[in-house]
This record gives structure tokens, C-alpha cells and sequence, in this order.
């Protein structure tokens, strides 16, 4: 099978070598940045344009920053849907907007073009090691049929119904940490001001109701005043501007995201958009005048 990937960020790079590792080695890629490109190329794949993609591949993959730029590779001008062959899939692995989603599946269908949108989570560890999760929207017969290419990057692979379906359920997710963060670093902050060590308010609480994945990832990074990323603060911005977006399109309030998107937000407005969104302890300790920090 050829398969072109476009898209060799963070997040493409290691999964276009996982791709290789996997048995694909018929690899076209592209990215606007000649370096990523060329990295991966001293790894077996080929360099491509779009056009090339598009005519020769298969099955093309995306690996992109949001709606309008997989939108802009797939259906603008010279974009890479005008020349895939009826027959070919599209899948796209980005964080975007459920809607464009949807949108973007409509127009390829009209070229014969199937199309799965597949998010992940797991960040670049997982990406690294193989072991991201998708969340993937699609028809049955599609998924079933490119499940095993999505399953050398990740240990897990599951459909969530038609297409649109996976970013929705990427959206969810990232609703789900983002006020997760925000709860922790309300409830450490009281700890510290009240006198009790958040080292051991934490150790107290891990293996009860309040444990969860967040907690065990965030709580030491809050405390050791780490706020190197791990998931920018920017892209959390962006996912929650489109679980909003997509919640008010479907007719649904999303009050507890609106509140934790502008504390994420004051954190953007002093030049935090490249830190940790466990930097939200920042906002605390700006409110109170505490450092949580050991
Ligand atoms: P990134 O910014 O590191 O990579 C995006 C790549 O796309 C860059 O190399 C950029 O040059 C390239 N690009 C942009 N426009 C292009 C175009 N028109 N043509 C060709 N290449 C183009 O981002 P990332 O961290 O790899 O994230 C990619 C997606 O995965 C995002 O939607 C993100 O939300 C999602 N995601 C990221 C993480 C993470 O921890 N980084 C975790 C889960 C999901």
C-alpha cells in the first residue's frame, strides 16, 4: 500500500517513523518545513508534493495543527483531494473542528474519496513509542480496513460511529482534562494556603475518587514549578475553541469549558502559550499570592 503523510510536527515525525517500523515503507511526506522533511526521509520515506501524494498514494494521512490548514491541504487551490483517485482514502489524524470534519468527508465523497477523521491522545511520549490511542469516525467497512495501519502508532484504535465521531470524542476528552487541571489547581492552592502540603494532600487523595490520570501527570509537575510542555497551553486553546465552537453549532452550553478557556487565556495573554497546561497554577497563585512550588 503507498501511503503519503502530511504533516511532520511533534507529533507526525515519530508517527511516520512508527509507520515504517510497521511494515509501510511505501512513504511519501511532505511539511512546509524542509528540515522535518528531510529527517524523515534519512529514515526511509520519500520526499512528495502534495500533487504527488494526491495522484500516487492510496491512502493519505494528515498530521496537521487544526481545521484551516487541513481544510487549506485538502481542498484549496492545488489541494491534494483534486487529485486522489476514486477508490483512495483519506484519513486525517489532526485535532479539528467535528463540523469541518463532516465538511471535508462531503466534498471528498464526491470524488469517490473515503474519508475517517482519527485523533489521538497520548501526546508525544506515545507517539514516539507507539502507543497513542485514536479516537476514529468513519464508516465500519473503512476502519476495518485501515485499522492495522492506524495500530502501528497506537495501542489503541477504536470506532466511535460516523465520521466526525472522532473528533467529537477528541473534544470530550480534552473538555474532560482541561477542567480536570483546573480542578486540581484550585483544590492544591487551597491546601497550600491553608497550611497543608500539597506533596502530601496529593498523596492522601491519588488512590481514591479524586485519582485519575490527570492527577498523577499534573500534581508532581504543579509542585516541582515544572511547567515545561507535555501539551501547550496554545493547543488546548485551540481544541476548547472548537469543543465550543461545535457545542454551540449542536446547541449545547458548555459552562465549565467557557471558564477554564479563559484562565488558559489570561495565561496566553502573558506570553504563557507555550508552557504546560498545567501552568493553570499560575493563574492561582496570581490570585492568592501563594507559590506552590516546593
Ligand atoms: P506541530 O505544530 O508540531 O506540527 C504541525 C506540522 O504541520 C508542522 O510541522 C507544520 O510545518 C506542518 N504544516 C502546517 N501547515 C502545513 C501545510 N499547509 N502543509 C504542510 N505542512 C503543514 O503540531 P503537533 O504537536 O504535531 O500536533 C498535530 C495535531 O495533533 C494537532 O491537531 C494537535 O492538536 C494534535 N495533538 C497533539 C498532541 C501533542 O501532544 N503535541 C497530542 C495529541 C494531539
Amino acid at each position: 500500500m503507498k501511503i503519503g503523510l502530511i504533516g511532520l510536527g511533534i507529533m507526525g515525525k515519530p508517527m511516520a517513523k512508527n509507520l515504517m517500523k510497521g511494515g509501510y515503507t511505501d512513504l511519501l511526506v511532505s511539511d512546509l518545513n524542509r528540515d522535518s522533511v528531510a529527517e524523515i526521509v534519512a529514515a526511509g520515506a520519500k520526499a512528495a508534493t502534495n500533487r504527488e501524494i494526491g495522484e500516487s498514494c492510496d491512502l493519505v494521512l494528515t498530521m496537521l495543527p487544526n481545521s484551516p490548514q487541513v481544510e487549506a491541504v485538502m481542498l484549496g487551490e492545488e489541494g491534494v483531494g483534486a487529485y486522489m483517485k476514486p477508490g483512495s482514502t483519506f484519513i486525517d489524524m489532526s485535532s479539528i473542528n467535528p463540523v469541518n470534519a463532516k465538511k471535508i468527508a462531503a466534498e471528498l465523497a464526491k470524488r469517490g474519496v473515503e474519508m475517517l477523521d482519527s485523533p489521538v491522545s497520548g501526546g508525544e511520549p506515545k507517539a514516539i513509542d507507539g502507543t497513542l490511542s485514536f479516537m476514529v469516525g468513519g464508516k465500519q467497512e473503512v476502519f476495518d480496513k485501515f485499522k492495522p495501519v492506524l495500530a502501528t502508532m497506537g495501542a489503541s484504535v477504536v470506532r466511535c460511529g460516523d465520521v466526525g465521531a472522532g473528533n467529537t470524542t477528541k473534544l470530550a476528552n480534552q473538555i474532560i482534562v482541561a477542567c480536570n487541571i483546573q480542578a486540581l489547581a484550585e483544590a492544591l492552592t487551597l491546601a497550600r494556603k491553608a497550611g497543608v502540603d500539597p506533596q502530601l494532600v496529593f498523596e492522601a487523595i491519588r488512590g481514591g475518587l479524586a485519582g485519575s490520570t490527570v492527577m498523577n501527570a499534573k500534581a508532581p509537575m504543579m509542585i516541582a514549578a515544572n511547567d515545561k510542555p507535555g501539551f501547550m497551553v496554545d493547543l488546548h486553546i485551540k481544541d476548547l475553541n472548537n469543543a465550543l465552537d461545535c457545542a454551540h453549532t449542536v446547541g449545547v452550553p458548555l459552562p465549565m469549558t467557557a471558564e477554564v478557556m479563559e484562565v488558559l487565556q489570561w495565561l496566553h495573554n502573558r506570553e504563557g502559550g507555550r508552557k504546560d497546561h498545567s501552568a493553570m497554577i499560575q493563574y492561582y497563585e496570581h490570585l492568592t499570592g501563594i507559590e506552590l512550588g516546593r
